[in-house]
């Protein structure tokens, strides 16, 4: 039995934890707030707030550059974020840990400085069918930039990777392998493991973007052997505008500057300008200060509780919210995998999910309705859009209850 079947919803304190969450006790539209958006950003427990607060107030100054007492108090708390961020993914040096705005940018900066540098036209980048548009975009502008191809491995119907798909499309030509750890549109945790395994044999680096896995699931660099791993502050209950990139020492170090400016560099003259050591030929300009050191913060309240009791208690909500949603009909869900994250998608019979939402958020339900920046996975279910409800930690079985009424409210209305 491993870790994860011995622990029971019971070992996390929800009550306690949803008072260090401000954001959850408001009430919208005369109602009690729901919030299953998670998968968008999350709330915020008060370590961060209080944590940005302080930074503002009492150790506002830039980082790397002064003598004085404020800037050596901020260097200090940046760094030490950096830290947090490496138990927290086990990696095994801080500076393989790269400070970036959100996945999104990790992304485009292994694109645009790994990949650009090392591939040729016909080169091969591997991503499936599920990924968000961070995922794809990027790789479709090196296309445009130097004539790389984007090439997708299936997913099955109930939203898994068809993996003997997978193993045939990783050829003599695949440069890279880009995969979500987890889909956030359907849930499906991908085997990400499995994944890195097959594209190894044939010396296939992957990137894994892991946005909708840090908050979830315990991430851990070194076991699954990636060479590169995304995620972001926000979604981890941490600030916007601040994510992290992990890559391996060594490919960092060959890799060119993504971005040219101050703190990237270690001397400059007009005919010459040599680069900076790991992580800070990566971070041009002043960073996300209070960002970093917000998320630092967020990573030290999820680790305080245990990931793995965290994971635990998602799945008993899962699994409650999916027999829940099951039992109503009419009702569909998208997204069915056997490993899945806390995300409930799905669509209705006759009723477009945009109404779905609005009646939901008129009972102080916040879920997200669209394409949810997925719209291959769309496009695969033929649909063109889903409701979505995302639980984290602090959601309760009380407020999928709430879910599965305004659902069937909403029927009611458009029936
Ligand atoms: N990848 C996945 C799987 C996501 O869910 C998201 C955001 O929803 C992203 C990438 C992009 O994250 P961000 O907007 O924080 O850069």
């Amino acid at each position: 039995m491993n870790t994860l079947e011995t622990l029971k919803s019971t070992d996390l304190d929800v009550s306690a934890i949803r008072r260090d969450f401000p954001g959850l006790h408001q009430s919208v539209h005369g109602k009690p707030l729901v919030y299953l958006d998670n998968a968008a950003t999350t709330q915020k427990p008060t370590a961060v707030i209080e944590a940005l607060d302080r930074f503002y107030r009492t150790d506002c100054s830039n980082v790397h550059r002064g003598v004085h007492e404020l800037s050596e108090r901020a260097t200090k708390a940046f760094e030490d974020a950096r830290v947090v961020v490496k138990h927290f993914i086990n990696a095994s040096r801080e500076r393989e840990i790269v400070f970036v705005r959100g996945t999104t940018e990790a992304i485009n900066l292994v694109a645009s400085s790994y990949a650009r540098s090392r591939m040729k036209a016909g080169d091969e980048i591997l991503i499936s069918a599920l990924e968000h548009h961070s995922n794809i975009v990027p790789w479709q502008l090196l296309s445009e930039q130097i004539g790389t191809r984007l090439v997708v491995a299936p997913i099955s119907d109930s939203g898994e990777l068809v993996l003997e798909e997978f193993e045939r499309l990783l050829g003599p030509k695949t440069a890279l392998v880009s995969m979500a750890h987890v889909s956030n549109a359907l849930g499906t945790v991908m085997p990400v493991r499995e994944i890195v395994r097959l594209a190894h044999t044939r010396g296939v680096p992957v990137l894994i973007d892991g946005a909708q896995a840090a908050p979830h699931l315990a991430v851990d660099v070194r076991e699954l052997d990636c060479d590169f791993y995304a995620f972001s502050g926000h979604k981890v209950f941490g600030p916007t505008g601040i994510g992290v990139l992990w890559g391996r020492a060594d490919l960092l170090e060959r890799m060119p500057p993504y971005q040219g400016g101050g703190d990237m560099i270690r001397s400059v003259t007009f005919e010459k300008t040599t680069y900076n050591d790991l992580p800070y030929k990566f971070e041009a300009g002043t960073p996300h200060i209070a960002g970093a050191i917000g998320l630092g913060a967020a990573l030290d309240y999820v680790s305080q509780l245990g990931i793995d009791r965290v994971t635990a208690y998602e799945r008993e909500l899962l699994a409650y919210g999916t027999e829940l949603l099951r039992a109503i009909p009419g009702l569909r869900l998208i997204g069915t995998a056997s490993e899945k994250s806390a995300v409930l998608s799905f669509v209705l019979d006759g009723i477009h999910p945009h109404d779905a939402g609005t009646v939901l958020d008129r009972s102080g339900i916040a879920v997200r309705t669209g394409h949810h920046c997925a719209q291959p996975v769309m496009a695969r279910f033929d649909i063109p859009a889903t409701t979505r409800a995302s639980l984290a930690f602090y959601n309760t079985k009380e407020e999928i209850d709430a879910l599965a009424s305004g659902i069937r409210r909403v029927q009611e209305l458009f029936r």
